[in-house]
Order: structure tokens, then C-alpha cells, then sequence
């Protein structure tokens, strides 16, 4: 049996077949969480290369519950998650179709549940690194070209009027993207591991956008060349803490050991 310890999530729109430089179909899964069902989601595997289960994944309002996705992440048994999103540019450097790798976040959302702990207690992921050094240390080996961004997660799928950008800039955001957050902080509630990746899909709307002339559609090649050397570099255990940054906020009694066990039994 093969078995994958990633779930890619993407939320850009790729050519047909791209994804196949992931390798071949080998099983397809729906799951049922608690919070809505989840999938297909598709596990991929060259012959002799890493595994990875990869779910579709886009921002509109009618989407999955965030909770779903990452507790499905969880009944398939993996420790990483690897979110792919397309992202409008708040920072005037950055253009159409560049790759990006996200160091923190921002969460400007409002119709999202934001945490698995609305009812019950507090969340403290205060203490946790915002995103997984090992995975985001992976992404730099394989995109050297991808520099680290703030990420600003919105709701969907209104644009950013003139004005917001330009607050969103005064915040220090380099990006604002749809599908990141809250799936950032719920995955750290759950103890996985979570990188995020961004594609620049347009510029803000205070700035010019510009003729696009194919930059897009190189940008998503780029990083698809590259996923198969990301997942090579992540065999094995992980090496880095995430699977245990809740300890300390555990010793404050916010949260019961192993405490998602019976959401997703
Ligand atoms: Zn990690």
C-alpha cells in the first residue's frame, strides 16, 4: 500500500494533466468529518517517488468548512499540509505569476470559523511558529526565485476596493489571498505541520494591472517543475516541533492531550 505523509491543497488554476508530473492516480477518498464531507481526494505517486494526496481547493463562499479540510487532513493520516493559493499583490514589487513562500499571516476574514474552540475554551496558538520551518525550508531549496511574504487572508470573493489596498499595505501585507486563512491556524490547532505557497494572480487595485503576456501560466509551471524536488526533500518523520507546540499552552489547561482524537473518530 502506498502512503503519503502530505495533502496539497490547490487553489490555483493549473493547465490539464499538470498535476501529473505528481505521478499517476493511485486511489481516490471521500471523507466525512464532523463538519462536512471532503473530497475526492486523490492520492498521486511516481513509481518510485514520493506520495501525496491532492484535493482541489478555491475560495468561494460555498466552499468546505476549513475545519472539514484539515480534519480530513487528519483522517488520512498525514502531518503536512501544503496550501497552494492564488494571490493578489499588495506589495508593488511583486508581479504577475511570481512564486512566493508565506512566513506569517494576517486574518482579515469575518465569515469564517476561525478556530475549533468557538464553544469550548480559548486557542492559543500564540506561541507556535506561524508557518512549518521544515516544509517552509523545503520550499526554499526547491524555489530559491520565491521570496517570503505576509500573507492577508480575506473573505471572498469581493476584491479589495482601491482604498482597502492601500490599508492593507499600511499593515505591512505583502499578499491578500482567499484560501490560506483560517486554514493556517486551524492546522496549528491540530498540531500539523502547514506551509503556504502563493502565486501572484493581479496586482492590487490601486496599481496598474498591466497586459498579461503568459507570465501567469510560467509562474505555475515553475512551481509545478518544482513540487516533485519539494516532496523528495521532505522523506521521512518531520524534524521540526509542530507536532508538539501546544504542549505549552496545554501546561496553561487551554487543551486536553491528543484533544481532536474524538472529533474525528
Ligand atoms: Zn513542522
Amino acid at each position: 500500500m502506498i502512503e503519503a505523509d502530505l495533502l496539497l491543497l490547490i487553489a490555483v488554476i493549473l493547465p490539464p494533466r499538470a498535476l501529473d508530473i505528481l505521478g499517476p492516480v493511485r486511489e481516490e477518498r471521500t471523507i466525512q468529518t464532523r463538519y462536512g464531507t471532503v473530497g475526492p481526494v486523490a492520492l498521486r505517486a511516481l513509481d518510485h517517488g514520493p506520495a501525496v494526496w491532492v484535493q482541489p481547493y478555491s475560495g468561494m463562499p460555498g466552499r468546505t468548512d476549513p475545519r472539514a479540510t484539515l480534519l480530513a487532513a487528519k483522517q488520512l493520516g498525514v502531518q503536512r499540509v501544503l496550501n497552494w493559493d492564488s494571490v493578489v499583490a499588495i506589495n508593488p514589487v511583486l508581479g504577475r505569476g511570481q512564486p512566493l513562500i508565506v512566513t506569517d499571516y494576517m486574518d482579515f476574514t469575518r465569515h469564517q470559523p476561525t478556530t475549533f474552540f468557538s464553544e469550548e475554551g480559548v486557542s492559543d496558538i500564540s506561541q507556535v511558529p506561524p508557518v512549518c520551518p521544515q516544509m517552509t525550508q523545503a520550499l526554499s531549496q526547491a524555489l530559491p526565485m520565491a521570496p517570503g511574504v505576509v500573507y492577508l487572508g480575506v473573505d471572498g470573493p469581493r476584491r479589495e476596493t482601491q482604498a482597502e489596498a492601500r490599508l492593507f499595505r499600511s499593515w505591512g501585507a505583502d499578499v491578500a489571498g482567499q484560501n490560506l486563512v483560517p486554514e493556517i491556524s486551524l492546522a496549528k490547532e491540530l498540531e500539523l505541520c502547514y506551509a503556504g505557497l502563493a502565486t501572484v494572480q493581479a496586482h492590487s487595485a490601486d496599481r496598474p494591472q498591466g497586459h498579461p503576456s503568459g507570465e501567469l501560466r510560467q509562474g505555475l509551471e515553475l512551481v509545478m517543475e518544482q513540487l516533485p524536488t519539494f516532496l523528495a526533500e521532505l522523506q521521512g518523520p518531520p524534524t521540526c516541533d509542530c507536532a508538539h507546540h501546544l504542549n505549552t499552552a496545554r501546561g496553561r489547561g487551554f487543551l486536553a492531550d491528543n484533544w481532536w482524537r474524538e472529533r474525528i473518530e
